[in-house]
């Protein structure tokens, strides 16, 4: 290499050998030591930003060199500036990430430093379009990292618990003189003569704060011994709990630890955990999102009932959960216990069944019939949308019951039971009014439609065999539809039971809709 370069290079160097010595070592330091670890996300974003001002300071050296081997090549006067405000923006971006990473927040540091970083560089090229504020563009790079320096030093003071306290306080402190150095490099010794001067006072620093590094990482050696022994005792006392227990990632769900009873409950092996996230179990997917919101409110659950999937049995059970925030080896994770609660809540819903269903029958009782029909009524009155209801009685019903018995006249209402069952839609309501009297809301149904389906009903009721001890009976049904608009349900009833009356009178097994009636005293009573 002829010398004319070497002092080129000499030359070039100069200005940035202090920073970019420092920053290199710190950065190393940070990578070597801190790739596993216990803080590992904090000091990654923290070598990175470190290696950031390297790279910056190598490219700064680099450009004056570039004309010797690229003689041709017009270099932008912007172009050192531009790369000092673009790369110190990262580095000060990485730099928060990893203060604000150190307070524990859980957010994507990928996404945050990438949007703070776009944020600096827009405010420096603001400040480019005044050309009167040149001054301030040149100080702003050295700005970002003074601010992002003070505050991963107030993160380590604030954000840190009080076991390391002595070389979390360290680190705090050389970042604090770190910033203050920088502070007294831009506005004391601005001029270039000192440059040199002041850039070896801040490799110095750049070297004391590796030494307290360095030191944090012993010292945070043996405190990871004494959390291991304090985890290993941890696990012990989970392993002999008498509830299942389940330790998940709250990032992403997957499971940490799982003691024994949960093992056996979930039929999961240890070895296992990597293929089951808490969530995949749950039936409804909502839950588990209402139980996020819960635990970002409350940070605690107390008792959650919820639906599980069997993971390997293909059986849905009930668990009532109760979940807290614990900090485990620097996750954040759920600590979840549970009991199995399946039992007592088939019982309720058994218990809840038997208050909407008619036991006989199986449809829905009168009571669920006005429930759930004044929901539609009101929908429909919403809407504008047409409905009609039914009411239907078995002809000379006392007949069966007088010459078959009243076991005969049950099968009756069961067999009539499920054909209304079959012949309706899904939508439609049918229901046990009382004895053998029936009602239907029909949602979405025209006065025609609905004529249709009850003559459809009708016919399909005909046309039984019901066998009562090996004879084999038949009955016919009469029936009377309303389906005027209105909200009112017992207004509604009452007109279907003056048109089913109607077609008793007028001879049974047959349809009448109210509005077909001629106007009787009644009718006219009604309308007026
Ligand atoms: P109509 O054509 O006029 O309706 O004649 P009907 O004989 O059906 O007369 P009505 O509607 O008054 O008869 C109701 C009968 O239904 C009387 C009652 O014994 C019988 N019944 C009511 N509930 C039950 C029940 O749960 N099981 C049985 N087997 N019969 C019932
Ligand atoms: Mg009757
Ligand atoms: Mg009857």
């Amino acid at each position: 290499m002829n010398t004319e370069l070497f002092s080129l290079i000499l030359d070039s160097l100069n200005p940035y050998i202090a920073e970019l010595a420092g920053a290199a070592i710190v950065a190393s330091m940070i990578s070597l030591f801190y790739a596993r670890g216990t803080q590992k996300i904090v000091f990654n974003y923290l070598s990175a930003g470190f290696w950031m001002i390297t790279c910056k300071d190598l490219a700064l050296v680099a450009l004056p060199i570039m004309p010797r081997f690229f003689p041709t090549w017009f270099m932008p006067p912007d172009l050192p500036l531009w790369i000092t405000v673009c790369s110190s923006a990262l580095a000060a971006s990485f730099f928060l990430t990893a203060a604000v990473k150190n307070l524990k927040f859980i957010f994507s540091g990928v996404l945050f430093s990438g949007v703070l970083s776009l944020i600096l560089i827009g405010i420096a090229y603001i400040v480019h379009q005044f050309p009167e504020e040149t001054p301030l563009l040149n100080d702003l790079p050295k700005v970002y990292l003074i601010v992002s320096f003070a505050a991963i030093a107030l993160s380590f003071y604030v954000g840190r618990r009080s076991t390391q306290q002595m070389s979390v306080r360290a680190v705090g402190t050389g970042f604090v003189i770190l910033a203050v150095s920088y502070t007294y490099i831009l506005w004391g010794f601005i001029q270039n003569d000192i440059v040199w001067l002041s850039g070896s006072y801040a490799a110095l620093l750049f070297l004391s704060l590796a030494s307290q590094i360095s030191f944090m990482n012993l010292y945070s050696l043996t405190l990871e011994q004494a959390l291991s022994l304090e985890k290993r005792r941890q696990t012990q006392i989970w392993e002999v709990s008498p509830f299942p227990i389940i330790i998940s990632k709250l990032r992403d769900d997957t499971i940490i630890y799982i003691n024994p009873v949960a093992q056996k409950f979930f039929d999961i092996q240890p070895w296992e955990l990597n293929a089951f996230h808490f969530s995949d179990y749950f039936v409804v997917k909502q839950k588990r999102e209402e139980l996020t919101q819960y635990i970002r409110n409350e940070g605690i659950i107390n008792s959650f009932e919820v639906q599980m999937k069997h993971p390997k049995r293909n059986e849905i059970v009930w668990i009532d959960l109760s979940t807290r925030v614990i900090d485990l080896d620097e996750e954040i994770a759920l600590y979840t216990t549970f009991k199995d609660i399946t039992l007592r809540k088939d019982e309720e819903l058994k218990l809840a069944e038997q208050a909407t269903t008619d036991p006989l029958t199986q449809l829905y009782n009168r009571r669920q019939f006005e429930v759930m029909a004044t929901q539609q009524l009101t929908l429909a009155a919403r809407h504008q949308i047409p409905f009609c209801l039914f009411m239907l009685d078995i002809d000379h019903f006392k007949q069966v019951n007088d010459t078959y018995g009243h076991d005969a006249g049950d099968t009756v209402l069961k067999k009539l039971a499920s054909t209304i069952q079959t012949t309706m839609r899904k939508s439609d309501i049918s229901a046990r009014y009382g004895g053998e009297e029936f009602v239907i809301f029909l949602p979405h149904t025209s006065p025609e439609q609905g004529k249709n389906a009850a003559e459809h009903l009708r016919r399909d009721v005909e046309r039984l065999e019901i066998d009562i001890n090996g004879k084999q009976i038949a009955i016919t049904i009469s029936l009377g539809i309303s389906s005027g608009m209105t909200t009112d349900l017992a207004g509604l009833i009452k007109e279907a039971d003056i048109a089913l009356y109607h077609s008793k009178e007028n001879g049974r097994n047959q349809t009448t809709l109210y509005e077909d009636l001629p106007l009787t005293p009644d009718r006219e009573e009604k309308e007026k």
